[in-house]
């Protein structure tokens, strides 16, 4: 299998060439042309599988055919550490160098003021943590109703952190028609039972 085979654009071909990478891993192989083809996917891979390309890669693509619209952010992803939501976003700015997306990260321990421009000035994706992106949300700083995908990262994490009952309530603020991508390294029942709750006839991957 080669990345030329799942359906990327040319720009995000170059963007993969210039990170060197020579062939798509496991999850990108099958990840990558179901998120193309707007299916929702629940993704069993640990960290260090090449799982985050496989998410970015397709969303840079969904992002580029659609219009931005102010204080409305099209892709929501959540993540249970700030570490990992900085490091998705070094991800869409390593693959996305070809697009003018723009990005915010709400995570906790920052000062609510630059995260509140930047959403001020309307972003396309946003990297958030559970509890700030609730708190953000209270402070009535955001509308998620433009939400096309959400992303759920590192589920199994998320449950660990007591992050469960913040999904639910993060999900009830989102538009019930999405695409939801949900990734865990394993599969315990509460992220079985989340799963079904969130998304609509979800394709099945193992890295
Ligand atoms: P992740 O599982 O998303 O944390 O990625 C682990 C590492 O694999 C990162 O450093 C990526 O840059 C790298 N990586 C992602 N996709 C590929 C690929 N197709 N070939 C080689 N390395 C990759």
């Amino acid at each position: 299998m080669t990345f030329d085979e799942l359906g990327l654009s040319d720009e995000l071909l170059a963007a993969v060439k210039s990170a060197g990478y020579s062939e798509p891993t496991p999850i990108q192989a099958q990840a990558i042309p179901a998120i193309l083809s707007m299916r929702d996917i629940t993704g069993i891979a640990q960290t260090g599988t090449g799982k985050t390309a496989a998410f970015v890669l397709p969303m840079i693509d969904r992002l580029a055919q659609g219009r931005s619209r102010a204080r409305m952010p099209r892709t929501l992803i959540l993540e249970p550490t700030r570490e990992l939501a900085a490091q998705v976003a070094e991800n869409f700015e390593k693959y996305g160098v070809n697009h003018k997306l723009s990005m915010a990260l709400l995570i906790g321990g920052v000062a609510f003021g630059d995260q509140d421009k930047a959403l001020m000035q309307g972003v396309d994706v946003l990297i958030a943590t559970p509890g700030r992106l609730i708190d953000q949300f209270e402070r009535g700083k955001l509308l998620l109703t433009g939400v096309e995908m959400l992303v759920i990262d590192e589920a199994d994490r998320m449950l660990d952190m007591g992050f469960i009952p913040d999904l639910e309530k993060i999900c009830k603020l989102l538009p019930p028609r999405r695409q939801t991508l949900l990734f865990s390294a394993t599969m315990p029942p509460e992220i079985t039972r989340l799963a079904t709750q969130f998304q609509t006839d979800s394709k099945r991957i193992e890295a």
